[in-house]
């Protein structure tokens, strides 16, 4: 339920139309507007009657929310929601681009790169130091090393640096050094870990199940929420269809769907959405024509070499020129990189 207050009620009074609700054991959390106040209010509703609350001079209207995500929803917080991370501000008009090698291999290697994907405008350097693999017997990350490595090419390049999580075992280290959390395609439904995550106040990009909806992916986004920390960033990455000519199929309507339903930043992978390093320009462009806040895209220096998703990754050169392109397409549609 949302409760939109009539424009220019005072502090006072808003404060304590907040403790009447509260007093029926309802959590309400308010936004500020330029022009109105929202009062969301999460929990259980059922004591709270609207005919009584809109009887107050002060209240415009009460609105349901039908949808079974509340603080994601775009009905509880009308405005785009814009925050920091590491010090680089999401979901504003400025795109926001993560980019690097799918797993940090070393330290060297890692540098080089950081450098080069910010000399091109990145804003965030990606690495994964925990892999998720579909087989045991595959590479599964250089751990808390990788993480080290990340920690160096933040250091040297200022470039605040996103990786994966799988499990709450490193929250911890995670917290203390990660700028944005990635939640990748397989946990996007491993509750206990979101909500963990959602005890943070650290930024998560939480990539959508492969097969997921975009109703779970958003109610995997309230996990978190619900626990307190709203800096969450959803990002398509493909999802599983008929196809197999492309490793995933993006799905670009999840972009205007999401915009449309939430007020949260929306980030597209067209590196695991398609697994081929050449349609990675067509699919980010296309990306942010749709509305994209930001991309995350796999970039190596030596892609034939990588030790996981060469055959998806570009080289800097490409990335440079992608990104070249991609502004462009931003100023195209009232956006910046
Ligand atoms: C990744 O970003 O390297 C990754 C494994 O992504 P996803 O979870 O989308 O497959
Ligand atoms: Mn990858």
């Amino acid at each position: 339920m949302v409760v939109i207050l009539k424009f220019g009620t005072p502090q006072e009074q808003i404060d304590k139309i907040i403790e009447n609700i509260e007093t029926l054991g309802v959590k309400v959390s308010p936004t500020y507007g330029e022009n109105i106040t929202i009062l969301g209010l999460v929990g259980d509703t059922s004591r709270i009657d609207p005919q009584k609350l809109e009887a107050n001079k002060s209240v415009e209207r009460v609105v349901y929310i039908q949808e079974p995500y509340k603080k994601a929803n775009r009905k509880f917080r009308e405005m785009d929601s814009v925050f920091k991370a590491g010090g680089v501000t999401v979901g504003g008009k400025r795109i926001t681009v993560a980019a690097g090698p799918c797993s940090v291999e070393g330290e060297e290697a890692l540098l080089e790169l950081a450098r080069s994907v910010k000399e091109s405008g990145a804003a965030f350097l990606r690495g994964g130091a925990f892999k998720p693999r579909t087989s045991p017997y595959a590479f599964q990350g250089l751990g808390l090393e990788g993480i080290e490595y990340l920690k160096k090419a933040k250091a040297e390049t200022g470039l605040p640096i996103v990786t994966e999580i799988m499990s709450p075992a490193y929250l911890e280290t995670f917290v203390d050094y990660v700028d944005v959390i990635q939640v990748g395609t397989r946990n996007m439904q491993n509750f206990d870990l979101l909500k963990e995550l959602g005890k943070t106040k650290t930024p998560i990009l939480l990539k959508r199940g492969m097969s997921s909806t975009i109703e779970e992916l958003l109610m995997s986004a309230e996990y978190i929420m619900s626990e307190g920390n709203e800096n969450v960033i959803l990002c398509e990455r493909g999802i599983r269809t008929f196809e197999t000519y492309t490793r995933n199929t993006l799905d670009i309507s999840a972009v205007p769907a999401l915009k449309r339903q939430t007020h949260l930043p929306v980030f597209v992978d067209p590196s695991h959405a398609s697994g081929k390093w050449w349609m990675v320009e067509a699919l980010s462009k296309a990306a942010v024509a749709a509305g994209a806040d930001g991309l995350e895209i796999e970039v190596h220096t030596n892609p034939e070499c990588a030790w996981s998703d060469g055959p998806q990754s570009l080289k800097p050169e490409k990335f440079a020129a992608l990104m070249q392109i991609l502004r462009g397409i931003a100023g195209a549609v009232g956006r910046e990189i």
